[in-house]
């Protein structure tokens, strides 16, 4: 794909006041995170690092990633509410991965108990990287689904405004009028909206679990905002907070600081550091509870890798999507391929085609937030030690996905201002409510393009690899 910005990029001194533009335009606009030396503090922020241009992306894919999403809404519903499914998928894994163990347990245990609440919230974001295809031509295939903590939705609300300043700037107003209008928070808020009023109780809160540290807090606040102007009141809180002063009444309501809560928004609880023994104390808690949850555990159970390598089986998803044979094919083209290293012939299989062309997988462990996969020489290694044990069974193998690269302009805070090979990864962000057996919304709600340095195999905005970016259909 080429750039379509090939003679911006040529002239350096342009490209330099350019960026000088882009970034006063992205501070103007609220793209901003907070320092990694002062990270629970809003005194001094920076921009959140962007590329200078938008990255040129097929509309047809940008079309099927949107066109696929409520497709995946309901399939992580499905799978969310397919006990036996989520047991049968995760059996072997919990054995080995600690972590997942965890929150299996959970969410036995609060079925055990009987779930407090019919309303279920889903907010989340496919990813998707553009294979190039032996013919030149791209295909959309997906990365992973986030079913919690899916950020950058307020983010990537502000940053069409700086991409189209550039082109203005260029006097290119006709290629600004093409980047496309965004407002993901706007979507997510609807979806706790709806969820706060089903619900039903005009006083009760919204409450948002998150860090201590937080860099990326104005993300968050985009959308606390847009609950806000809806007169739905939020209260942020940490884990520890709630150990300390959140209790259910008789009827599984949930207090905080003698508030009722509607809703519980997860901004923390998807890696194993952010939970101590309290923690998980306090996640139970919350599980248990009357409010609605965001993401419920058997959701965010069913956004981990091992679910997602399974529902590529044949047959599977079929059997959780009956007679809806469109809806099958829609989610079948954006799968890549993907391997169990279950113990037995099929994972001996996968380990030793991985083994054999090794540039051409990923291993992945069951963890979210950028920077645990293994590539090369790191995973031929890890695959060597894994073999013949038991562990192997908390990973899986994925095909290695790989875009044509482009050049554009990565900017970051006290980095200089110069021409890179990137790729970059589509996410759409999907929200939905159930209330009992019933779809009440189901949506897709904007996109977040992240552009990174070829050179970086993994890693997110927030893993300081990639940066925020759009897409300029073409
Ligand atoms: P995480 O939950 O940590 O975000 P991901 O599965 O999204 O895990 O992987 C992290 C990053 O690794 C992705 O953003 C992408 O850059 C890269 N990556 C993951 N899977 C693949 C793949 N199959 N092919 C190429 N790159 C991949
Ligand atoms: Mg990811």
């Amino acid at each position: 794909m080429a750039t379509g910005w090939e003679s911006l990029l040529r002239d350096e001194q342009q490209l330099e006041e350019l960026a000088r533009q882009a970034v006063d335009r992205a501070l103007a606009e609220g793209v901003l995170l907070r320092t990694s030396q002062e990270p629970s503090s809003s005194d001094v922020v920076s921009y959140a690092p962007f590329t200078l241009f938008p990255s040129l992306v097929p509309s047809a894919l940008l079309e099927q990633a949107y066109a696929v999403q409520m497709d995946f809404n309901m399939l992580v519903d499905a799978v969310s509410q397919d006990a036996a499914f989520l047991e049968q998928t995760l059996s072997s894994t919990i054995k080995r991965d600690n972590f997942t163990a965890r929150l299996f347990d959970i969410h036995k245990q609060v079925l055990k108990e009987g779930i407090a609440q019919t309303v279920f919230l889903g907010l989340n974001r496919s990813d998707y990287m553009f294979q190039r295809n032996a013919d030149g031509s791209a295909a959309l295939k997906q990365i992973e689904i986030n079913t919690i903590s899916a950020s950058f939705g307020g983010l990537a609300s502000r940053t069409p405004a700086v991409h189209r300043h550039v082109l203005n700037v260029l006097s290119k107003t006709q290629e600004a009028a093409k980047i496309l209008s965004n407002n993901p928070s706007k979507g997510l808020a609807l979806g706790i909206t709806r969820a706060w009023e089903l619900y039903g109780s005009a006083n009760a809160l919204v409450l948002l679990i998150a860090q201590e540290k937080e860099r990326n807090i104005f993300d968050q606040r985009a959308i606390e905002n847009e609950l806000l102007a809806r007169n739905i009141h939020v209260i942020r809180r940490r884990f520890e907070d709630v150990s300390e002063k959140a209790s259910l009444d008789q009827d599984r309501r949930l207090f905080m600081d003698g508030q009722e809560v509607a809703v519980v928004y997860f901004r923390d609880g998807y890696m194993p550091s952010q939970y101590s023994p309290q923690n998980w104390e306090a996640r139970l808690l919350l599980e248990r509870s009357r409010a609605v949850k965001c993401p419920d555990i058997a959701t965010q159970l069913a956004g981990t890798k091992k679910v997602q390598q399974e529902l590529s089986r044949m047959g599977v998803l079929e059997m959780l999507l009956p007679g809806q044979p469109e809806t099958v094919a829609r989610l079948h083209a954006t799968f890549a391929g993907l391997y169990s290293l279950d113990m037995g012939e099929e994972g001996d299989q996968a380990i030793a085609e991985a083994l054999a062309a090794p540039s051409q997988f990923v291993l992945k462990p069951q963890r979210e937030g950028g920077g645990n996969n293994l590539y090369g020489e790191e995973m031929v290694q890890a695959l060597e030690r894994l073999k013949d044990s038991e562990e192997r069974a908390s990973y899986i193998l994925m095909e290695k996905i790989e875009p044509e690269p482009f050049g554009n302009c990565l900017l970051r805070p006290g980095s200089p201002v110069r021409v890179v090979q990137c790729i970059s990864e589509l996410g759409i962000f999907g929200v939905y409510v159930r209330q009992g057996k019933t779809l009440v919304m189901n949506k897709h709600v904007g996109h977040l393009l992240r552009t990174k340095a070829i050179e970086h195999a993994d890693g997110g905005v927030a893993a300081g690899v990639a940066v925020l970016d759009n897409p300029y259909p073409v």
